[in-house]
């Protein structure tokens, strides 16, 4: 193919955020190209005289011949919205999860600026403007005015197509620019002035003092110290309340105080007004919070700010990788094994995987901190990729919380039948005994609702819901059957629909379990914490709000009790039941509720008194649990990476999924066809698994199956996915096929 060559920067080349993805190059009309930069957002033509908006990816040399080039129309913003940096991690993310080009950059903005132009503006406090002056048209119209001073023409050019500017920006167009912007004042064609700037509201004080820290903490810190300026990942290894954010504080100071910023990661739930306060109060101002509990202008003032340098440290959910925080030292993601890094719906990717990408690119430390790292992490760590540091004891050296596992199966077979709540006998002694003491409780339960199930007594017909392949929930006090997949809801009928007879509910939800403390203790306090009874963040902050000022006696609730709070009132925290992540099919199942259980048990005993744990299983002999039980780590740990490693799973393989929907005939053909399509492709190095219908077979009348393959190595998943790409983009039966690399869900 003959190619035409271009000086550079006249060609661009831009990732369109359009229903047609897809990098295109255009052409930059002389007048805009002092203002094109890399991750810029432009105006494009786009298909018959569309207008699209897209991203500036690159600057090819040349373009292929044949094709027709457009013009960009118009450059969007005074100011890339995303930095160079940015703009290479997101193009490496799109490569490596197999996401479509530009799909990656539209989800890493905040959710405002998508839609808006012109706000990216680097308008720094005391903003220095230049404006070409009144002689400027008549210098520019003018061939022999400025014609030994090209520097100074493409800037007086630069101002006359743009108008008044920051001089940042002009700094970003014409890095060697100074001189003759100076030039061009002194002459009299460009104005210089500064304007004052509007007062940002109070100023929070950076105050709240660091205390002294631990050994294990200091000798940890003089680790981190000595990686500064220099790629080099970490794994915390530490029990909850051992002070590891006690050690992000400091670390991070430290980079503050080298003029470099810092990113921190935490999980989705996490980031309640407790941990987002500790960074608050020890920097103040300089921290830019982001998360999916701020309204879509908070998230956009708050981007701006780190974008234009007002704020250094971003402290935010998974999609905080892609913070716009400038001159990075040091990435920390709390919590590493959360599952909630990685991202199910939408472009999927995986927040800590990427932040290794990034650290590296950005020569930052990275610290991976966890009470329970994830095998991928400790795996890297056993072999010399990260440096373990580790902090073995609870600051204090208050003890772990005891932990006692109620055997339900044993309790079943010994005639006790129906346990209101499913609160076995030790557990209710043992709240009953925490109230007395006017101390408080936490009881977890990973599933929501009254019932998770119901069923006709005569003709044996369960609940389910006629769009997904899963039972119903019974929600007891709306008076609904609730589909947890698709949210179709029904009046709940005491009748089966089908038969006439009575129906009744297994399966315990939070509802009945919050129903059963209410009856047993009528003078406790209780609330619960799910998402049937809080929708947003403010609500989540002020339930736990009351249960710090131990307003409230007992808390119940899914997930959301059990993360990062420091309740030092709580000295008994109860299971409900321990084994709901057991029997999900996923092959980090087991791992997952090592995780849960040693989460939640670390809420108990966080103060004076110390504290108990009470984990009620039906399988008391499972590693996972029992080793949980007795806070053992490293045996879970050990045993369970052998067994990956007999099986063949990650972190000693790497996979990828195809995930398909569509009609029941379009689904199955279209997993047929890429099976078909793969074969070939699979040499002696991948293992291919299915294709199968899904865990969960359908949802929201959408048939879905999947596939799985297998390798040592990305690279070969890499050479099956290319052969995919003709099935992939043409489905039979007009079905959809996702891809997904390092896939979490195997429902
Ligand atoms: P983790 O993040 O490992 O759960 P934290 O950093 O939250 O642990 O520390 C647990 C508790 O101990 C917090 O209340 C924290 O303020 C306190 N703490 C941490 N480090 C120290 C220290 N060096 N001296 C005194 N208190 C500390
Ligand atoms: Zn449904």
């Amino acid at each position: 193919m003959a190619l035409r060559c271009y000086t550079p920067r006249v060609l661009v080349e831009v990732a369109v955020a359009a229903a047609v993805r897809g990098r295109f190059t255009y052409r930059v009309p002389s007048a805009l190209a002092p203002g094109v930069s890399l991750g810029q957002r432009v105006a494009v033509p786009f298909g018959k005289s569309r207008r699209a908006t897209g991203y500036v990816v690159g600057f090819p040399a040349s373009a292929p011949d044949g094709i027709e080039l457009r013009d960009v129309v118009e450059v969007l913003d005074p100011f890339p919205p995303f930095t160079p940096e940015l703009v290479e991690l997101l193009r490496w993310a799109e490569e490596y999860y197999l996401v479509p080009p530009g799909e990656l950059l539209r989800a890493a903005l905040p959710p405002g600026l998508n839609a808006r132009r012109g706000e990216a503006g680097p308008a720094r406090r005391g903003v220095e403007y230049a404006a070409p002056a009144e002689a400027a048209a008549g210098a520019a119209a003018d061939p022999k005015a400025l014609a030994r001073a090209p520097a100074q023409r493409a800037v007086l050019e630069y101002l006359l197509a743009r108008g008044r500017i920051p001089v940042e920006e002009l700094r970003a167009a014409f890095p060697k620019g100074r001189p003759a912007v100076a030039a061009l004042a002194r002459r009299g064609l460009v104005r210089l002035e500064t304007e004052t700037p509007v007062a940002r509201g109070a100023l929070l004080p950076a105050s709240a003092a660091a205390p002294v820290l631990t050994p294990a903490q200091a000798a940890a810190l003089v680790e981190l110290d000595a990686a500064a300026g220099t790629f080099q990942p970490f794994l915390l290894h530490g029990v909850t309340g051992s002070g590891k954010t006690e050690v992000y504080l400091q670390a991070i100071a430290r980079a503050r105080g080298a003029g470099k910023g810092a990113l921190v990661l935490v999980p989705e739930i996490a980031l309640t007004p407790q941990l987002a306060g500790r960074f608050r109060a020890r920097f103040g101002d300089d921290v830019a919070l982001m998360h999916s509990g701020l309204s879509d202008a908070e998230r956009h003032a708050e981007w701006l700010r780190l974008r234009r340098g007002d704020a250094r440290i971003c402290v935010g959910v998974r999609s905080a990788i892609f913070a716009p925080v400038q001159d990075l030292a040091i990435i920390v993601v709390d919590e590493e094994h959360d599952p909630s890094f990685k991202q199910e719906d939408g472009p999927p990717y995986h927040a800590r995987d990427l932040a290794v990408v990034r650290a590296k690119r950005e020569d930052a430390v990275l610290v991976l901190g966890s009470a329970t790292p994830s095998l991928e992490t400790l795996e890297n760590a056993r072999a010399g990729r990260y440096r373990k540091l580790e902090l073995p004891a609870r600051v204090d050296d208050r003890p772990l919380p005891e932990v006692e596992l109620v055997d339900l199966g044993r309790l079943r077979r010994g005639g006790v039948a129906k346990l209101p709540g499913l609160l076995a006998p030790q557990l209710s002694e043992a709240i009953a005994r925490t109230l007395e003491a006017s101390q408080q409780v936490i009881l977890f339960l990973n599933r929501r609702g009254y019932e998770t199930l119901v069923v006709c007594e005569v003709c044996g017909a369960e609940a389910q819901c006629t769009e997904c392949a899963v039972s119903l929930t019974h929600h007891a006090r709306r008076g609904i059957l609730l589909c947890h997949y698709c949210g179709r809801t029904e009046r709940m009928d005491a009748r089966c629909p089908a038969c006439g007879g009575v129906r009744y509910g297994v399966g315990v939800g939070t509802e009945q379990v919050e129903a059963a403390v209410r009856e047993l203790f009528p003078a406790a306090r209780v609330a619960r914490l799910d998402r049937d009874v809080v929708t947003s963040a403010d609500d989540t902050a002020a339930v736990l709000a009351r249960f710090a000022r131990r307003e409230l006696d007992v808390l119940v609730g899914t997930q959301m009790v059990t993360k990062g709070h420091d309740f030092p009132g709580v000295t008994l925290v109860g299971v409900v039941l321990a084994d709901t992540a057991l029997a999900l099919p996923d092959f980090r199942a087991a791992e997952r509720t090592f995780q849960l259980l040693t989460q939640v048990a670390g809420r108990a005993g966080r103060g004076a008194e110390g504290g108990r744990v009470v984990v009620q299983t039906f399988n008391p002999r499972t590693p996972a649990i029992a080793l949980a039980a007795r806070h053992d780590y490293a045996a879970f740990a050990a045993g369970e990476l052998d067994r990956r490693r007999t099986v063949g799973y990650p972190p000693f393989t790497r996979m990828m999924a195809a995930r398909v929907e569509g009609s029941e005939d379009g689904a199955r053909r279209s997993a047929e066809a890429l099976a078909h399509a793969a074969r070939p492709a699979l040499g002696g190095e991948v293992a291919m698994l299915g294709p199968a219908p899904a865990a969960i077979e359908r949802i929201r009348g959408r048939h879905r199956w999947h596939l799985l393959f297998r390798a040592d190595g990305p690279k070969a998943l890499f050479r099956v996915h290319a052969a995919l790409a003709r099935v992939a983009v043409r489905p039979p039966g007009g079905a959809a096929i996702r891809f997904d690399m390092d896939p979490y869900s195997m429902m």
